[in-house]
């Protein structure tokens, strides 16, 4: 059974690493403490600056969708948290 079973728990954790981030809830404490929102166009922060989103945030990585500040989540590219900072 061990012989069995080993390959296919292999196979089930390469897929979990392939598996995409799941999306940051906007109920996560840290997300409403930095005034996050996946779509920035219907936000009035008042911090919010024109053309800030998580698309030209330093944190952000595109290809998975993955913040820095919040690590096993994906964000919206039009996204936008109070942490923003401008890619170099
Ligand atoms: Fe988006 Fe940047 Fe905030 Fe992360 S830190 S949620 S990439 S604006």
């Amino acid at each position: 059974v061990a012989a069995v079973a080993a390959p296919l728990a292999g196979g089930v954790a390469s897929r979990a690493l392939a598996a995409p981030l799941p999306k940051l809830p906007l109920d996560n404490p840290q997300a409403k403490s930095l005034h996050y929102t996946d779509d920035v166009s219907k936000s009035k922060d008042p911090a919010h600056k024109p053309g800030a989103n998580c698309a030209t945030c330093q944190f952000f990585t595109p290809s998975t969708g993955a913040c820095a500040l919040f690590a096993g989540f994906s964000v919206s590219s039009k996204g936008w948290c109070s942490a923003w900072a401008k890619k170099a």
